[in-house]
This record gives structure tokens, sequence and C-alpha cells, in this order.
């Protein structure tokens, strides 16, 4: 049994990972084709939609930043809170990908 996973823009299936971008927007991690997303981004309703893809080269890179810079305030005196903001940014990661990438085809 094959789970669809439907754009939150136009509302056709996502068949592909290379079409999925998923978006945290409005508090909840949405999934996008890729051609959608960047429709979404030249309209207005942009203002509670982060305009960076959790998926991708740019959000793994992000993902690996995050984790790199979430043990420096263990060794530092830097605040702990930056740990906390880095650890929510690599769990987002993780999440999209076995809320999403996970289940579809490359
Ligand atoms: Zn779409």
């Amino acid at each position: 049994m094959k789970e669809e996973m439907y754009c939150e823009s136009c509302l056709m299936p996502i068949k592909h990972r290379d079409d999925l971008v998923t978006v945290w927007a409005y508090f909840k991690l949405r999934p996008y084709h890729s051609a959608c997303y960047a429709n979404s981004l030249k309209g207005a309703a942009t203002f509670f939609v982060s305009n960076t893809p959790i998926n991708g080269f740019s959000g793994n890179f992000t993902a690996i930043v995050a984790f790199l810079l979430a043990w420096i305030p263990l060794f530092t005196n830097i605040t702990a809170g930056i740990s906390v903001v880095c650890v929510l940014i690599v769990l987002t990661r993780l999440y999209s990908y076995f809320t999403y990438e996970k289940k579809l085809p490359l």
C-alpha cells in the first residue's frame, strides 16, 4: 500500500522525491512541488512561510552546520540556548525526512 502525498499549493499528488520541497509554514511542515514552492514565494502569503526549504541541499547543509554548532556550548561558555535551537533544526530535518521524503521514490 502506497501513501499518496499531496502538494499544499495545487493539491496534486507529488510523485518523486526530486519534486518535493518541504517547508515549515503556519506552524506545520508542509509538502510542495518544487515548481509550486517557487510560485508561492512570489505570492503575498509568505509572512508565516519560512522561505528556506527543509529538504534539498540547503536544508541538509543547514542541518549539518546546526548539528556541529549544537556541541559548541558544551566546550565553551556560550549559552546553551544555541544547542536548543540547533537541535530543533536537526530534528525538523529528520522529521521532514521520515514524514515525507522517505515515502517517495527517488
Ligand atoms: Zn503543487
